[in-house]
């Protein structure tokens, strides 16, 4: 698991950065801290309990790797490539993806909550056991993808679309739904209503 330790900065309740006594926003130098973690994730092998947020990120190719209980959190994300990549109990919440490819993942145990997503690919992807509560969606696409046991409970679609899913135990609960395609998606499959999430 990512450090948890507080940063240093008196009053400041945000965790500390991967290996650093300061979170991104106390960190006298974001930018070159940010350079070092990519040369980091650059290296063959998986990346375990890297704390990443509240950083952003643009214009990277990280396709393929490889993440272990990191945090992703309250990042900005811009242009970014995940294609393929796995991600294993990984913190994505609060953060804004703009133009992001997250085609082809596999990420299980994973949190997307309250993140705002825009422009974002999902297709072809195994997203099974992840939180996606209150996240925003905007003109993204999940075609093709596995969303077992996945929460969307009080999310945002705006032009989304969910075709051919399968949204077996999922939970789709949206607070708002416009131009949303579930064609092909075992929809009476996923639980749609606060009540039955106990059975
Ligand atoms: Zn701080």
């Amino acid at each position: 698991m990512y450090d948890m330790r507080r940063c240093s900065e008196p009053g400041c309740d945000e965790t500390v950065l991967f290996e650093s006594p300061y979170c991104a926003q106390h960190h006298p130098d974001p930018d070159a801290f940010t350079s070092a973690l990519l040369a980091k994730f650059a290296k063959p092998g998986a990346i375990k309990s890297v704390n990443a947020a509240g950083l952003r990120f643009q214009g990277v190719d990280l396709s393929g790797k490889r993440f272990f209980s990191c945090s992703f959190s309250k990042t900005i994300l811009r242009n970014m490539v995940f294609a393929g990549c796995t991600f294993r109990m990984c913190f994505f919440d609060f953060c804004a993806a703009d133009s992001c490819d997250f085609s082809g993942i596999d990420a299980q145990f994973c949190s997307f909550a309250g993140a705002r997503f825009l422009n974002d690919s999902f297709e072809h992807s195994e997203l099974v056991h992840n939180n996606f509560d209150g996240a925003k969606m905007t003109e993204c696409t999940f075609n093709n993808s596995n969303l077992y046991n996945s929460r969307f409970i009080m999310a945002e679609f705006e032009r989304t679309d969910f075709i051919d899913c399968n949204l077996k135990r999922s939970m789709i609960i949206p607070s708002k739904e416009i131009e949303v395609s579930w064609r092909l998606s075992n929809t009476q499959e996923a639980i749609h209503d606060l009540d039955r999430i106990d059975l």
